[in-house]
């Protein structure tokens, strides 16, 4: 297992002046400025931010704000979010506009909608887009297929689903949007799920989904399995980070602690999901850290900024990453302090920078899979 302790949070003097700056910075612009920060971020950021989330509540926060600056530390596709659910008015940052996802690149638009066409004639299924409203629960006993997105992809993809009666989801709430999919789509229906094949699959054994009624497609080659009867067909997309994590890893922490326990995200494989005590997204993960008694040895299969973090929380429990690698997120690692207090200096000059827009022809759609998102509990 990795030790956290190489995860040290204390700051340099150039660390600390760029800190001390940053909050100089952030009192001027006062009310004008939110600045949200994901999990996955780094403690020198994360200090920063006024709210620290997952993709899901970040979402809900940046709809609920009326700062003028909202300031994301985090990945694309999460402040392209946050631009389509805020008002034109308000302004959307990336401090580090190379700061993408290596999942969401995984499907693209052209990929899609090839696959969707390809997918529709091979299975008979019918398109939501031909329904008035494709969003409600369907009564015409025909089976539909349902697009689903994962938050992590571009915003012309959640456009896309919004457009053909789908919905965005996030780890939080994968099941519950899974379900109001299936309504959607009929019994008979099915549905596409981009672009994280293992939190679609996870989520549909959870669920008690056959894992052969979902065929995983892949663009170029089609579908691994049967379309016809299928219930989700799985992009074949994946997170490098947690695909790191692996069974052997769990019987080695289980063998040196036999009395320790196991939680990992669900955008890590089956197989290691499987062998788990528990899974589910990072909230999930730092509820279930902070519950365990006193005492707990507990690995957990996910980012290592917040499991580094978890285990400063928890100095009374022995908090251990899985993989014997450091293994942060490079992209989010992207988002450096001197980035940030770099867009804070142009705001004050009066200068925008690094400004997420989301064309507005993309907004409608991605608005509608966005809000059908948030209206769904878990
Ligand atoms: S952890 Fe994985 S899914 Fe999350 S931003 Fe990084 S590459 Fe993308």
């Amino acid at each position: 297992m990795c030790s956290v302790d190489f995860m040290d949070n204390t700051l340099s003097m150039e660390e600390q002046a760029i800190a001390d700056r940053i909050q100089e910075l952030k009192a001027e612009l006062g009310e004008d400025l939110l600045i949200l920060g994901h999990h996955y971020q780094r403690d020198s950021i994360v200090m920063h931010a006024d709210f620290l989330g997952d993709s899901f509540m970040l979402s809900q926060k940046a709809a609920e704000s009326s700062a003028k600056y909202i300031v994301f530390c985090g990945v694309h596709f999460m402040a392209e979010s946050a631009d389509i659910l805020t008002d034109n008015d308000q302004h959307v940052i990336l401090p580090n506009l190379r700061a993408g996802c290596s999942m969401a690149d995984m499907a693209t638009l052209n990929e899609v909608e090839i696959a969707w066409k390809e997918i529709l004639d091979q299975s008979g299924l019918h398109d939501p887009i031909d329904r008035e409203h494709p969003e409600e629960p369907v009564n015409d006993g025909k089976a539909y297929l349902v697009p689903v997105t994962y938050m992590n992809s571009s915003a012309d993809l959640k456009d896309f689903v919004g457009r053909h009666g789908g919905v965005v989801c996030t780890s939080s709430n994968a099941e519950g949007v899974l379900n109001w999919a299936f309504e959607r789509a009929g019994p008979e229906g099915a549905v596409l799920f981009f672009p994280d094949q293992h939190l679609g699959r996870n989520t549909g054994l959870a669920m008690g989904i056959a894992e052969d009624r979902m065929p995983t497609w892949t663009p170029g080659m089609g579908a691994m399995g049967e379309l016809k009867g299928s219930r989700i067909v799985l992009w074949h997309g994946f997170c490098s980070v947690h695909k790191r994590f692996t069974p052997q890893q769990i019987e080695d922490f289980r063998q040196e602690h036999p009395d320790g326990v196991v939680v990992v995200h669900p955008e890590c494989p089956k197989a290691t999901v499987e062998l788990a005590d528990t899974y589910g997204s990072t909230q999930y993960i730092r509820n279930y850290v902070a519950g365990l008694p006193s005492g707990s040895k507990v690995a957990i299969g996910t980012e290592i900024n917040m499991v580094a973090r978890l285990a400063r929380e928890h100095p009374d429990k022995l908090v251990e990453c899985l993989d014997d690698e450091i293994c942060p997120c490079s992209t989010m690692y992207m988002i450096h302090p001197a980035y940030l207090m770099d867009v804070l200096e142009r705001l004050v000059d009066g200068e925008i920078p690094n400004q997420i827009v989301v064309p507005e022809d993309v907004q409608a759609g991605s608005l509608m899979a966005l809000n059908r998102m948030l209206a769904i509990l878990k």
